[in-house]
């Protein structure tokens, strides 16, 4: 088995992976990135409307405080507040980071970065590139990680954490297997950071691409890393609803942000009655129930999905503004979104919960020699994220992982020794399903993907928790068979995954369980309303003798004041 040193191992390659690579080596650090997907091609490619900063070029009166403000009323006072703070304080200064590595943002009439209006914000403060935001971000930090020779290596699905073998609290590196050749690696670190995005393939109709299935916060949690707010999945409001291909794919909430409308089968534009202030232009939370309460009372389309309308913006400004969703619709519906409405139905987008993270150093609170980063840690959006704050988070928490990493690493002798035993036994785990008999994992993949629409979806309430754990206990026990050798077989992989999948669906169950209120984007139908009564808590994972285990920790406040009644 080949054996890599590094100072610091970065596990994923997407925004956070890539900010955290480029910071880490330019404080001295050796640094490995490695992903399941290609250099570029990671999530974060995907990103369409924009990154938040308050620079106040559009609005002159914005400010870091306001930014801080808008994320944690829009998290419902379940975020961190340090992380929160940090976010609004640095974001600005990471925008012009990516503008040194060469980003191009889109420019105002005097020159300056151009901002949008997003969701739930109280100032136009989203800078933008078009509606291919992430792209340009991930192809400006590839791009810099290749000046720097930065070492990336990709194709490799990591499995699991590994423990320092005299100090079992301690990480000291990964295993991977590489996905071409079937063959195992072990790398060792000083440092390990794990940006392995979210999960949102856990559920059957998704925005996310197919790697986001939830293996950083699996293999946290296995290693004896806290996970929190695992309740907390965004579900986008605007995905398309056909062709049955294209279905769960985003639909930018820059659609809305340009001036789109929402309107049921009755034409009406419906979010007055659920918002009149903000109108389309409302948390993502509220206007993705809204969506499914139209679908539900019958004012749905005959697909089961709303209209969103920017017609009447004129075909230039669509074509310069949100060229994406032109071609996107073009594409796969052969719809002209210039002259014709497009249908929508809200999407599993976003995972606000991860791994507990030291907010200053992104460093596990459990485990020294881990740090976690991007939607791999929770504790940012609390309990709904602001659009355009994910970016933002990739790159302030990218680079202090990055930097906390550097200096933990930087100075300290690499792991020379692994516990073969451990490895060995995790390739036992890995081997288990090849040549037996039993159900194709992909097929088990989109069965657990059914069960969490149907069961922990944008209405909650006990009986479908209890139910979707029931299904999910019966799902998790059923022998899998993988055909073929361990040699590019992706049935292997979904096997991988799909392991990783039931356990982070277990604590998204039995945290939305445990949560017996209404908050942010965790709706309970059973109890709808937010109750600030018995204490603001976190709901906790941890896993102990394979169990999961759900606690609390209270939410810390340091700036803003939970009675606020705004999120009722
Ligand atoms: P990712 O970009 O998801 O990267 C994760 C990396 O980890 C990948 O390289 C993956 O291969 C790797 N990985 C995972 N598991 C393993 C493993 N076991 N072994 C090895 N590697 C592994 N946010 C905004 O702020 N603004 C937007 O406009 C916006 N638009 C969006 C549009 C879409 C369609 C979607 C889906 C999301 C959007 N988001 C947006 C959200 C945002 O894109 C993501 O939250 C963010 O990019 C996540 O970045 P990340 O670096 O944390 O993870």
């Amino acid at each position: 088995m080949k054996v890599v040193s590094c100072d610091v191992l970065i596990i994923g390659s997407g925004g956070a992976g890539a900010r955290a690579a480029i910071e880490a080596h330019d404080r001295g650090a050796h640094v490995i990135v490695v992903a399941k997907t290609l250099e570029g091609k990671a999530h974060t490619v995907m990103a369409e409307g924009g990154i938040n900063a308050a620079l106040g070029f559009r609005d002159p009166d914005d400010s870091w405080e306001s930014h801080f403000m808008d994320t944690v009323e829009e998290g419902v006072f379940l975020n961190d507040q340090r992380m929160a703070e940090i976010l609004a304080r640095e974001s600005p200064d990471r925008v012009f980071d990516l503008e040194r590595f060469g980003a191009m943002f889109d420019r105002d009439e005097q020159g300056r970065i151009a901002q949008r209006p997003f969701g739930g914000q109280s100032h136009r403060r989203t800078c933008y590139v078009g509606d291919t935001t992430g792209h340009e971000v991930i192809m400006t930090l590839v791009e810099a990680a290749r000046h720097r020779g930065i070492d990336y290596r990709s194709e490799l699905v990591v499995t699991t954490l590994l423990h320092d073998p005299d100090d079992a609290g301690t990480i000291i590196g990964a295993f991977a297997i590489e996905v071409h050749s079937g063959s195992y690696l072990v790398f060792l670190a000083s440092a390990t950071i794990l940006a392995t995005g979210g999960a949102g393939r856990i559920y059957t109709i998704t925005s996310n691409p197919v790697e986001a299935t939830g293996d950083g916060y699996a293999m946290a949690l296995r290693s004896g890393a806290t996970l929190v707010d695992m309740e907390q999945t965004q579900f986008h409001p605007t995905s398309m609803i056909f062709p049955e291909s294209a279905k769960g794919m985003l639909v930018t909430e820059a659609v809305r942000g340009e001036g789109g409308y929402l309107l049921n089968s009755e034409d009406e534009r419906f979010m007055k009655r659920y918002n009149p202030e903000q109108m389309e232009l409302s948390p993502r939370d509220q206007t993705a129930r809204a969506i499914y309460t139209e679908i539900q009372e019958g004012r749905g389309t005959p697909r089961g999905g709303v209209h969103l309308d920017i017609t009447h913006k004129g075909r230039d400004l669509i074509m310069a503004r949100i060229p994406r969703m032109v071609k996107q619709f073009e594409k796969f519906a052969n719809i002209d979104i210039t002259t014709f409405p497009m249908e929508v139905a809200p999407t599993a987008h976003h995972f606000m919960g991860g791994v507990r993270v030291v907010p200053e150093t992104c460093e596990s609170t459990d485990l020294p020699g881990l740090f976690a980063c991007g939607e791999a840690a929770g504790g940012t959006h609390g309990a709904n994220r602001l659009g355009g704050n994910a970016l933002a988070e990739t790159q302030v928490f990218g680079k202090r992982a990055g930097e906390a990493a550097a200096d933990y690493a930087v100075g300290r002798s690499p792991p020379v020794d692994h516990d073969a035993v451990f490895v060995q036994r995790e390739i036992e785990r890995l081997e288990q399903p090849l040549g037996a008999e039993g159900a194709a994992p992909h097929a088990l993949k989109e069965e657990l993907g059914r069960l969490m629409w149907e069961n922990a979806g944008i209405v909650r309430n006990e009986k479908l928790l209890v139910e979707g754990l029931r299904r999910l206990r019966h799902l998790g026990r059923t022998q899998c068979a993988v055909k073929g050798s361990r040699r590019y077989n992706p049935d292997w992989v979904d096997y991988i995954e799909l392991q990783n999948m039931v356990l982070v669906s277990e604590c998204v169950l039995t945290c939305a369980l445990s949560r017996k209120e209404s908050r942010g984007a965790h709706y309970r139908s059973d109890h709808p309303k937010r109750d600030d009564s018995s204490g603001l808590v976190h709901y906790t994972c941890t896993l102990q003798d394979e169990v999961l285990h759900i606690g609390s920790v209270p939410v810390e406040i340091t700036r803003a004041d939970p009675t606020m009644r705004k999120g009722d």
